[in-house]
């Protein structure tokens, strides 16, 4: 999923794909829905119909056969519009609520440094977080690329 490089001593994508197979999908909101469609030329109708995959109350992509992913293709298919949850990875709300998590984050993204000091790991998550949080709030309209 491979989202940031803005602190490489806590995390520097390896590109191995891992987190883009497996581990229950992929969650996608109305706005990563819009985003994806616009990139593909497609209605929102169209990407959840073919796309996606009814969960709860929303929607996670589909998955190949294989586990991957139906956008990787040994990379990204829509990097510049990929979900708020791929772009966020590994700076999750999760960490706030329990920064031991990054330490069981780190045994699945080999790009994790898993010894970081979880101050660190939960000062720039907030801060991350809180920043995504005011962007949102001055351009509400906006898209979801990065
Ligand atoms: S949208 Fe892109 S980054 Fe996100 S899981 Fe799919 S292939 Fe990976
Ligand atoms: S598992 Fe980690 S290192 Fe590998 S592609 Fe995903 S974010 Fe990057």
């Amino acid at each position: 999923m491979c989202s940031s490089e803005e602190a490489p001593e806590l995390f520097r994508c390896l590109r191995c794909g891992d987190c883009c197979k497996g581990y229950g999908g992929t969650a996608v909101d109305e706005g990563d829905i819009a985003a994806i469609a616009r990139h593909l030329n497609l209605s929102p109708g169209e990407v959840r119909d073919r796309f996606c995959l009814p969960a709860g109350k929303g929607h996670l992509l589909g998955q190949r056969e294989d586990g991957y992913c139906v956008f990787w293709d040994g990379l990204c298919r829509i990097h510049p519009v990929k979900p708020r949850m791929c772009r966020r990875w590994p700076f999750i709300e999760g960490l706030l609520r329990d920064p031991g998590n990054w330490r069981v984050m780190a045994s699945v993204c080999p790009g994790m440094r898993a010894d970081a000091p979880l101050a660190h790991v939960l000062r720039f998550t907030a801060a991350r977080l809180a920043a995504e949080r005011r962007e949102a709030l001055a351009s509400p309209s906006a898209s979801s690329e990065p």
